[in-house]
This record gives C-alpha cells, sequence and structure tokens, in this order.
C-alpha cells in the first residue's frame, strides 16, 4: 500500500530548475492525500512568475504514477513568494557597522534597481518588472529612489500627492496594479539638485518605514544612477533581498558593472543578475535582430564576474512611447517582444529571489573563511568547522555551467587537477555563500553554506 513516504520518495526526483533542486527538499509538496487508486497533492513553488510549472506538473505526476498502486495522480500547481530576512548589523570595510535595519512590515522582498549611469534604461526597467511581476499574480510595489530623475510618475502615468493616514504615514498611488511612491511626488523642480543626494537617504529610510506599502511580496527600489556615497548608503540603510545592475552594450560595460558589484558586494547584497537593455534591433516585420553594438556583451560581462545574466531587451522605440505615456510595454503591448523579454527577465528574478530566500534560510553563518594547505576550511560561528579540499568543491561546482538545471546531472567528467589546484578569490555573496575564482579560470560557482555542509557530509559518507 502506498504510503506518504512513498509519494515523497517518488516526487524527489522531481526538480525545480529555478532553484537547481528537489521539490521535496525545498519544502513545496503539501496536502498529500491517498485513496488508492489516487493520490493527489500541491506543489507550491517560490516563483509566481517561473516558466518550469507545466514540466514540474507533467514530471510529478509521471512519477507517482510510477506507484504500484496509483493509476491516477491530481497535482495542483500553487506558488507563495518567500520572505527575505531582516538585517541584521553588518561589519563593514574599515570596521564599521551598519546598523540593524527592518524591510517596512508586510513587505517580503526587496530589491534595488541600479546602473553606473543614467539613461540607460533603468527605470523603464523597473517599471516593466514591477509590472510583469504583478501580471504573474505578485503584489508588486515600486519605490522610486531616482532623486536626480524621478519618472515613475510619468510612466505610470500618475502626479498626485501621496494622501497621509492620522499618524502621517504616507499611502502610496496605485497605477496598473502597482503600488508607487516616488521623490517625483515629493519635490518640487525648484528642489535644488544639491539637496537632493543627502535628502536621498533620509527620504528613501521615510519611504521605508513611513509608507503604508501593505502586504507586498516584491518592493522594487529604482535607485538614482552611479555607484557613489549615495547609492552606498542606501543600499546599508534597507536589509535588500538582492540588486539588479541594468547596463547597456554601449556602456563600458564591463567597469560599470563591476563598479556595481564592488559597490553590493562588502555589503553583503547579492547581485541578482545583469540586464543589458537596448541590447539589439528587431526588425518589425522579420523578427531579425541587428546588434548595432556589440553582441553578448552583457553575457560576457556577466561570465567573467561570475554573476547570472538575466536577458537582454531589444531597443524599440513603442517602449519610450509607452512610456511616456504612462503606460510601460508589457501592459501597453503584451505582445511586443520587449514585453516578452520583459516577463522572461520578471522570471529569472523571482528565481534569483527565491533561491537567494532558500539558501540565506540556512542558520549556518561562517565566522572565519580560511585557506588550509590545498583545502577550504569555514569555521561557523558555533566553533565547528568544515573542512573541504579544494578539488573535490570544483569538481562539486554547482553552476550551470556545470551542472544541468534539469537532471542535477554533471555535465563534465570528474577534472584531474594538478596539485598547485587553488582558489584565487573567496568573495562572499549576501550572507548565504561564498564565490570562488579558482586557478582554472573557472569563478561562476556559488556555494552556499547550506550547500558546503551538504558536500562535507557527502564527503564523509
Ligand atoms: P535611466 O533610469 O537609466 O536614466 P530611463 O529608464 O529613464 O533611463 O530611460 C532613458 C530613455 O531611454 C527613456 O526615454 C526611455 O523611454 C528610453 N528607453 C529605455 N529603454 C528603452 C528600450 N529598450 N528601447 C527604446 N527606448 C528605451
Amino acid at each position: 500500500m502506498t504510503t506518504e513516504r512513498d509519494v515523497l520518495d517518488k516526487l524527489a526526483t522531481v526538480r525545480d530548475p529555478d532553484l537547481g533542486r528537489d521539490i521535496v527538499s525545498l519544502e513545496y509538496v503539501k496536502n498529500i492525500r491517498i485513496c488508492a487508486p489516487i493520490v493527489s497533492c500541491e506543489i507550491e513553488l517560490a516563483n509566481p512568475a517561473s516558466e518550469a510549472v507545466d514540466r514540474i506538473r507533467d514530471e510529478a505526476k509521471k512519477a507517482l504514477l510510477g506507484l504500484s498502486d496509483i493509476d491516477r495522480a491530481d497535482v495542483e500547481m500553487k506558488w507563495a513568494v518567500s520572505s527575505s530576512p531582516d538585517g541584521a548589523p553588518q561589519s563593514l570595510p574599515g570596521g564599521q557597522t551598519a546598523p540593524a535595519s527592518a524591510k517596512p512590515p508586510g513587505v517580503k522582498n526587496l530589491i534595488a534597481v541600479a546602473s553606473g549611469k543614467g539613461g540607460v534604461g533603468k527605470s523603464t526597467v523597473a517599471a516593466n518588472l514591477a509590472l510583469a511581476l504583478t501580471q504573474a499574480g505578485a503584489r508588486v510595489g515600486l519605490c522610486d529612489a531616482d532623486v536626480y530623475g524621478p519618472s515613475q510618475g510619468t510612466m505610470f502615468g500618475v502626479s498626485d500627492r501621496p494622501e497621509a493616514d492620522e499618524q502621517q504615514r504616507l499611502i502610496p498611488l496605485e497605477a496598473h496594479g502597482v503600488k508607487l511612491m516616488s521623490m517625483g511626488f515629493l519635490t518640487t523642480k525648484e528642489t535644488p539638485v544639491i539637496w537632493r543626494g543627502p535628502m536621498a537617504t533620509r527620504l528613501v529610510q521615510q519611504f521605508m518605514s513611513g509608507v503604508l506599502w501593505g502586504e507586498l511580496d516584491y518592493l522594487l527600489i529604482d535607485l538614482p544612477p552611479g555607484t557613489g556615497d549615495v547609492q552606498l548608503t542606501l543600499t546599508q540603510s534597507v536589509p535588500l533581498t538582492g540588486a539588479i545592475i541594468v547596463t547597456t552594450p554601449q556602456d563600458v560595460a564591463r567597469t560599470i558593472a563591476e563598479k556595481g558589484l564592488r559597490m553590493f558586494t562588502p555589503v553583503h547584497v547579492p547581485v541578482l543578475g545583469i540586464i543589458e537593455n537596448m541590447s539589439y534591433f528587431a526588425c518589425s516585420h522579420c523578427d531579425e535582430r541587428t546588434y548595432i553594438f556589440s553582441k553578448g556583451g552583457g553575457e560576457t560581462i556577466s561570465s567573467e564576474l561570475g554573476i547570472p545574466f538575466l536577458g537582454g531587451i531589444a531597443i524599440d522605440p513603442e517602449v519610450t512611447l509607452a512610456g511616456d505615456a504612462g503606460t510601460p510595454i508589457v501592459s501597453r503591448k503584451p505582445d511586443s517582444a520587449a514585453a516578452k523579454s520583459f516577463r522572461e527577465i520578471a522570471s529569472k528574478v523571482a528565481a534569483a529571489v527565491a533561491r537567494a530566500n532558500f539558501e540565506s534560510g540556512s542558520s549556518d553563518q561562517p565566522k572565519e573563511i580560511l585557506e588550509d594547505n590545498g583545502k577550504l576550511k569555514i569555521v561557523w560561528t558555533d566553533g565547528s568547522d568544515t573542512v573541504l579540499p579544494f578539488d573535490f568543491l570544483r569538481n562539486h561546482c554547482p553552476c550551470a555551467v556545470c551542472v544541468d538545471e534539469w537532471t542535477g546531472d554533471r555535465k563534465q567528467l570528474v577534472l584531474l587537477l594538478p596539485s598547485n589546484f587553488r582558489a584565487v578569490k573567496i568573495d562572499p555573496v549576501g550572507n548565504y555563500a561564498i564565490q570562488i575564482s579558482w586557478s582554472d579560470g573557472h569563478n561562476t560557482g556559488i556555494y552556499s553554506f547550506r550547500s558546503i555542509k551538504e558536500m562535507a557530509k557527502e564527503l564523509d559518507a
């Protein structure tokens, strides 16, 4: 007779490619009911915009029908966005400590949208991602902190001054299903630009604690362009789930993306990925793509820097027209190529958030990370330690180049590495992982603390 254990064993063969893990260890499987020959269950994904829903459902059904006394499997697919933790006090470069920070009550995830310079389409991307996530069913807010050129009011076609409740908390405006708050709703054109930098930090803090955001799955923050002090202070003052960097091919992209990375790494904010805007021109008749600048720049940078590439968006006059008309393209022309790109990117962003939240849900935090004679040694805060040889870690690299997202199979044969094989650089990723650059040039593997402990168990076994 089929038991719940049998059902879970079967479902443990099904993976969520967004998180690269099986749906049982991700705790996605809920409400199992067995009434042979029928079995039913719910699978609750953490990504509302997942592109793998149908495939996961089909694989789960197929796995369940492999049970000897089952001939019907009802699988209901659901989703619930996970929440990132509030910020613990952070130690910063130079021995300073940033105080603990909290997300606004009811807000599950804060995502910063950043760019190295103005005019790359950061605000356009933020607006369209907010809409794409809303269309996927998520509850979304957008906080326009771009002090130098607040444009979300125009993009969403709203300009009212927000009202406040009795406790002077601001009520966000709402347009196209997205809750909005912008510097532009509160400042006037006469506000001197010189004041706007210092104001930005204070206002963002006020936007976090003094705005009635309500229940939100994602609150996107449209940061001012650049990677200077203002942006750094902003990112420190709120517990970000992660940051997205928007770039264009004609940027001196590498330096700019690197600057972005340099800004987020010391403050333990994971960079969820790079988006390349105005990547190419798509012919409206035949869809042929012309790469006006260089092709594949965004992908090259992201692989060189080991940051996920979230996708490229065509340069399309309709994007501008839609923004100027107060209805971003994802809503105005949902069938356009640009809208499709935004939806695909939104799905990847939601996947990256789900992954960061799952991995940071582990309580394992390192006190010290050392290189110890060809091995990585991590001393955890509880005093215990984990030691793993570098060649073992390299051969267990979890990145998409090394592992098939769907099957979890390794794409490469085991590498025979020279005796002087070593880690050239070990960088923190958020507060849940490290990224290792190896002496063979490979550097795309992000090893979460959770997975490092799992690998140590595997090595011991
Ligand atoms: P930023 O926030 O980086 O300063 P904006 O989002 O304000 O940039 O975009 C700058 C200009 O470029 C706007 O006029 C916008 O409509 C336009 N734009 C942005 N992305 C695209 C695109 N993919 N195709 C065509 N125009 C775009």
